[in-house]
């Protein structure tokens, strides 16, 4: 998806542009209210709440058009009610499917055909999210998959719609400073050209994913862990030939664990795209990336998980690795800036908890922006606020719970998992006070109501500093 870059968004005559080395920087004088850093999914859901509730918007973003890496598809919980009250759940619903079941299995077996060929390993515990003819359409039920590149796309041209946004593809930012008083400036550049660029706002929102340049521009650490094994991740059209239906499942080993799940409906004896990502061999540890996402490699790493006759027969789309992390930055606010999504926390990616927090910090730190501009809400005060609950929320629940969902499908040995570990014991003798007890925090912890927020702070004289 592209959309025109604004050339000049003028808000009367223009000064002379300054020169920066050889290079002229052209001053954009904007009268947007934000600048919002990255037009990734997390940026873009931010942008459209505040184009919704009439707050002028730029968004900046390094690349031509926005990305298509293979990584987030599954969304749940309370996300669904948030998409909902943007107005979004139903369009992602309608581009989307619901993922019928989410299984932790064994690593495939033979297939007993004598021809190398392997079926999916047997079952550890199993977590029905919807029955095969189940439509659910309701937010809050279930899994619902759409990948990440095309949810970026649809939440930017709702975003657009609103006639308050903008946003700027090429535009690499490259300085930040944050001033309380008198707002953010913001230097870019185009990598392609190099040209650079200036922009103003009276508030930021950092959205520009883990490697943020705007998180250390503003000085802030990014303390935590990086996990040892990189993940290999696969966009894969396979054919789908299992009785057994076949939707996300881990497969659990000490080495070679895996996540696979579909990113089309999957039917029966026709070929569909899925995700596969591999903890990648660690005796391969000292191969570049580049090295890691041949062929040879990928199918090495296809062969002991994936189920289906020999040789494979799958056609990889698309490919890329990543390190993990678990990381936080020691505040989401610095000045006038927020920052929000990878830019401000990151965590393994097995039980789908980064993009999805992403998304609830977007709706979060937009409601707080809109509280402040709109509202006449204390900045200090509700900008504080943002940063704790958010932060409160990652300490408290989404890294604890993604550092166990990680080690959950590789630490335990397998055959035992299913009766030493709680949730797979749970998920295997479900009741419904279990499965209560199971969701409440993905729906009562994870979001943040920002006004409630905000209105618990009132006694707490420190949230009063700035
Ligand atoms: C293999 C894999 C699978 C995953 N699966 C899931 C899942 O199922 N569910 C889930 O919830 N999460 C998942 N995640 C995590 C999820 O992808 C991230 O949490 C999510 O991408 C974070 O979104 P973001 O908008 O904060 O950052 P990003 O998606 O990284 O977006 C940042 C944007 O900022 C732009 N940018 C970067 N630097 C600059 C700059 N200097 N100037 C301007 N623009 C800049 C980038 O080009 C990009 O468009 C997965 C991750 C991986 C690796």
């Amino acid at each position: 998806m592209t959309a025109e870059p604004n050339e000049r968004a003028s808000n009367g005559p223009s000064p002379p542009e300054p020169v920066v080395g050889n290079v002229s920087v052209e001053t954009t004088r904007t009268s947007k209210a934000v600048l919002v850093v990255g037009g990734g999914v997390v940026g873009c859901l931010t942008a459209l709440k505040l184009g919704q509730a009439g707050v002028d918007v730029d968004i900046i973003e390094r690349l031509p058009e926005t990305s298509n890496a293979p990584r987030a598809c599954g969304y749940f919980g309370a996300v669904h009610h948030m998409l909902n009250d943007i107005g979004m759940y139903k369009l992602i619903r309608a581009e989307g499917f619901m993922t019928r079941e989410l299984s932790f299995r064994k690593p495939p077996k033979d297939d007993d055909e004598g021809r190398g060929g392997k079926v999916l390993g047997d079952i550890v515990a199993n977590l029905p999210l919807c029955a095969p003819n189940d439509d659910l359409t309701e937010p809050g039920s279930g899994l619902l998959n759409l990948p990440q590149a095309q949810l970026n796309i649809l939440l930017l041209r709702e975003a657009l719609k609103t006639g308050h946004v903008q946003i700027h593809f090429n535009n690499e930012l490259t300085h930040i400073t944050s001033n309380d008083d008198s707002g953010v400036t913001v230097l870019t550049h185009n990598p392609k050209s190099g040209a650079q660029r200036q922009f103003e706002a009276k508030y930021a929102v950092a959205a520009d994913g883990a490697h943020s340049t705007a998180r250390k521009a503003l000085g802030l650490p990014y303390p935590g862990h990086t996990w040892p094994e990189r993940l290999i991740a696969t966009n894969v059209m396979v054919q789908n030939v299992e009785e057994t239906p076949m939707h996300t499942h881990f497969v659990m080993h000490p080495t070679f664990f895996s996540i696979s799940t579909p990113l089309q409906d999957p039917a029966m004896g026709e070929k569909t795209l899925w995700r596969w990502t591999l903890a990648a061999d660690p005796a391969l540890e000292k191969c570049s990336d580049e090295e890691l996402l041949t062929d040879e490699v990928i199918y090495a790493h296809y062969a002991r998980c994936m189920p289906g006759p020999r040789p494979l027969d799958v056609d990889i789309v698309a490919r890329s690795v990543y390190k993990t992390h678990q990381r936080l930055v020691p505040t989401m606010r610095k000045g006038n800036v927020l920052l929000a999504g990878d830019a401000a926390h990151c965590n393994h990616p097995f039980g789908a908890l980064g993009l999805n927090t992403g998304m609830l910090d977007g709706e979060a730190c937009a409601e707080a922006l809109i509280m402040t501009l709109k509202d006449s809400f204390p900045p200090a005060q509700t900008l504080n606020t943002y940063s704790d609950s958010r932060r409160k929320v990652f300490q408290f629940f989404v890294d604890p719970t993604s550092t166990q969902n990680k080690l959950r499908v590789h630490s335990n040995p397998v055959e035992t998992a299913a009766e030493d570990d709680w949730l797979l014991r749970d998920l295997n003798h479900m009741t419904p006070k279990k499965a209560v007890e199971m969701v409440r925090p993905y729906f009562e912890v994870w979001r943040t109501d920002m006004r409630k927020a905000v209105q618990g702070q009132d006694d707490d004289p420190s949230a009063l500093v700035n």
